[in-house]
């Protein structure tokens, strides 16, 4: 499994900006991902690097970068994106799960395309690292 260190250096690297990233691509199936759900709105995925029995990614198919990128507009889109995680976590991880957004450097933000990551299948720890 990757280490989580990976991550957060990759975070430290990543480039915030409104450009076309990894995601787009999954969205648009040019690159292949174990996806588990998709409607109009957004595509749920499991993660490539799992950090926990379940992890899987939500991500809305329109590009927002980081939460605060977000509009009024999108309150539709954002509450979407909730009733979907506690639809598939619940079938998935029955137990319990954390719903988690790392966003920008400091929230060890790599993929600058908003997205949802459901963690569960194990017991989470607090505080997260
Ligand atoms: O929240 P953050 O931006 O750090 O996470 C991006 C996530 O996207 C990572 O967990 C990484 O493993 C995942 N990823 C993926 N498939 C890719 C590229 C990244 O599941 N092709």
């Amino acid at each position: 499994r990757r280490p989580y260190s990976d991550e957060v250096n990759r975070a430290k690297n990543a480039k915030i900006s409104n450009s076309p990233t990894i995601f787009d691509k999954i969205i648009s199936k040019e690159m292949k991902a174990d996806i588990i759900y998709e409607d109009d709105v957004c595509l749920a995925f499991n993660d490539i690097a799992p950090q926990a029995p379940v992890h899987f990614l939500i991500i809305p198919k329109r590009r927002i970068p980081r939460l605060q990128d977000s509009e009024v507009d999108d309150k539709e889109l954002l509450g979407h994106l909730m009733l979907v995680a506690g639809s598939l976590a619940s079938s998935r991880a029955p137990q319990g799960w954390r719903l988690v957004i790392n966003n920008g450097v400091q929230g060890a933000q790599s993929v600058y395309h908003l997205h949802l990551h459901v963690l569960g299948g194990r017991q989470m720890k607090w505080p997260p690292g």
